[in-house]
């Protein structure tokens, strides 16, 4: 008898992958220059050269090591070079023995999710979320918790945030730069929302942990990126390659259990356990060995932020409204009417595939990735007007 739970799962439609698939059908029938895919977040950025030269490199070194098993959470050199470079970067002390590396951020969530809650706790985020959250939590047989951002800037609204809060809590999970909204939350907000949160543990006599998902921490046009384990003792980074390397596909990152938390040991052991239970063991080991080579390689914003700044004018000038994005390589811009499924799907008719608010977890929105070439935002400009007009009438 199949898992009821999973075959639904399994059979419920992903909006994001529906869109993307569609625009390949329509990219084969009408030339892919006419459609404008605004839908999915695959870095547009070629992974840089070091990343090539590191898989040439281990490639030409011992063929039985290159593709050995590794220990579990990694392999112990790969851990520790992880481990100097958070110390370096966010002038702390990290331990390797603290670091498992994962196959990119989503198995690293998962793995936090399982590890640090129990049947039936409350993992609390703000909407609009990554819609995945909702998955792993209910695969942790938790329940999610949104909590609208503050419209129209989808800043943290912390008073919703505390009023969410209560003796079943076990786990935020933030994420900034944020997908969709491409809001960064300030430094100040984000001592709010540790203050709030020692207080609410104290108030309730429970641990309550931050899950901070990063996949876009270097993604930013100007704006400061807090190092939240140094705001929060009990954080769990959720860390991917998968954007700042461009290697979406490889499957590679990490999660810090930050020595600040009181038996941090015994997090990492359920973290290990988790890892074990849910079969996320040994990421792949010719990854683990690239990204080591590549941990002081920049991410290259350059292209996104000239797309940002196409983009921002071209929706200015037409008219619509959307929140500034300052970090990550998504738009969120006010859908036309209330339906921002109908909205999107009326946008088709324009070529232009825009993924409606809905997918995650929120009304009236529609997300625009713009981690697409400057060209194809040049060229929708046609489309994304004819859309606003047909609005006017
Ligand atoms: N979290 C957020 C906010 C994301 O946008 C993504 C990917 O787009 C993930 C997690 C999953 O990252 P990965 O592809 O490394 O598993």
């Amino acid at each position: 008898m199949i898992d009821q739970h999973m075959y639904d799962l399994g059979a419920a439609p992903n909006k994001i992958r529906e869109l993307f698939m569609y625009g390949l059908g329509r990219k084969a029938q009408i030339g892919a220059d006419k459609v404008y895919d605004y839908s999915i977040g695959n870095p547009s950025v070629p992974a840089p050269p070091q990343v090539r030269k590191a898989f040439l490199d281990l490639l030409d070194e011992d063929p039985v090591k290159t593709h050995e098993y590794t220990p579990s959470p990694g392999d112990p050199a790969v851990r520790e070079a992880i481990a100097q470079h958070i110390s370096k970067t966010n002038g702390v002390e990290a331990r390797a023995s603290n670091v498992y590396i994962t196959s990119g951020a989503s198995s690293a969530i998962a793995i936090s999710l399982c590890a640090i809650t129990n049947p039936g706790d409350e993992v609390v985020t703000m909407s609009p979320y990554f819609p995945e959250y909702k998955t792993w939590t209910e695969t942790a047989r938790c329940t999610l918790v949104e909590v609208p951002a503050a419209e129209p800037s989808f800043q943290m609204d912390l008073d919703a945030i505390e009023a969410a809060i209560n003796g079943r809590t076990s786990a935020v999970i933030l994420n900034t730069p944020n997908n969709p909204t491409g809001a960064v939350y300030p430094r100040e907000a984000l001592e709010g929302l540790a203050d709030m949160l020692r207080r609410k543990e104290t108030e309730l006599g429970r641990k309550i942990f931050l899950i901070s998902d990063e996949p876009y921490r270097e993604l930013v046009y100007g704006a400061e990126v807090a190092y939240i384990p140094s705001l929060y003792d009990d954080t769990i980074v959720c860390y991917t390659w998968s954007k700042s390397l461009s290697l979406p596909g490889e499957r590679i990152g990490y999660i810090h259990v930050n020595e600040a938390i009181e038996g941090d040991d015994a997090v990492f052991t359920a973290v290990s356990g988790a890892g074990r239970a849910l079969g996320y063991i040994c990421a792949p080991v010719l990854l683990q060995r690239v990204v080591a080579r590549c941990l002081d390689v920049p991410a290259d914003v350059s292209e996104y932020a000239k797309n940002r700044e196409v983009l921002t004018r071209m929706l200015r000038g037409i008219g619509y409204e959307f929140v500034e994005p300052d970090g990550a390589f998504y738009l969120w811009m006010r859908s036309l009417e209330p339906d921002a499924e109908a909205f999107s799907e009326r946008a088709k008719q324009f070529e232009l595939l825009l993924v409606p608010s809905n997918s995650f977890g929120c009304p009236g929105w529609v997300r625009l990735s713009y981690c697409i070439a400057e060209k194809t935002i040049r060229e929708s400009e046609h489309a994304l007007r004819a859309l606003y007009e047909s609005y006017q009438a």
